[in-house]
């Protein structure tokens, strides 16, 4: 076997190995706090200390968190542990629709990756300066593929699209892998929301192949 091959081969397990450690995750324990895939620190627009999070997410028993500052990795590139899984948020344009994009399991090295990510501090926490974004979300899919790892669809309930469904089913065929379908919205998103939190599980359980995912968006100090 080539080089290249064995790294595609290693690739494809890490790949295969995040989404059936989400699978196994049920609601309970996105509920009961013992898992959190949807966290901001002070690297984006949160107001925790990358470092902090992960030591109370420890204490207080986490299985698994991820932190996913938007449009930045710095964070994973200093601190790593074994609750901790890669992850980043990436505002992106769909057509008309403004989504942001959830990366999971990426190696923070990879060159083609690289892209995507913010230049200056306030892609990462400007609201209005991320709406620039330039991102093509295939190419955007294929580089987190690329890093080993997955997309998933951040709160879907809160785009302007249409047809949610149809704004899903697209982004299936660019080679989405995962639907956030936990997610607190009464809570913790106060922006205008165009569809409801069942809406996004109907769509969720209608295309079986995308796995479900969950988190609070976090932007908190500590848990
Ligand atoms: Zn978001
Ligand atoms: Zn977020």
């Amino acid at each position: 076997m080539s080089y290249c091959h064995s790294l595609l081969y290693y690739k494809d397990v890490v790949m295969k190995n995040i989404k059936e450690i989400i699978k196994s995750f049920t609601i309970e324990d996105y509920e009961n706090n013992l898992v959190n895939l949807h966290i901001h620190t002070k690297y984006s627009d949160g107001k925790g200390d990358f470092r902090q999070i992960i030591e109370s997410a420890k204490n207080k028993g986490y299985k698994l968190i991820s932190i996913t500052d938007h449009n930045t990795i710095e964070g994973h590139k200093l601190y790593q542990d074994d609750i901790l899984l890669t992850g980043a948020e990436f505002d992106c344009w769909y057509g008309y629709v403004f989504i942001h994009l959830l990366a999971y399991g990426i190696d923070i090295n990879n060159e083609q990756l690289k892209p995507f990510l913010a230049k200056t501090k306030k892609e990462t926490e400007g609201a209005f300066v991320r709406l620039f974004s330039r991102r093509n979300v295939k190419k955007l899919i294929e580089a987190i593929h690329n890093a080993g790892g997955i997309a998933v669809l951040a709160h879907p309930a809160c785009y302007w699209a249409f047809s949610l469904d149809r704004l899903v089913k697209s982004l299936i065929k660019t080679g989405l892998d995962g639907i956030e379908t936990y997610y607190p919205y009464p809570r913790f998103r106060k922006v205008v929301k165009f569809h409801s939190a069942k809406d996004v599980i109907k769509i969720a359980d209608k295309y079986p192949e995308l796995i479900k995912t969950g988190g609070d968006d976090f932007h908190g100090i500590t848990f």
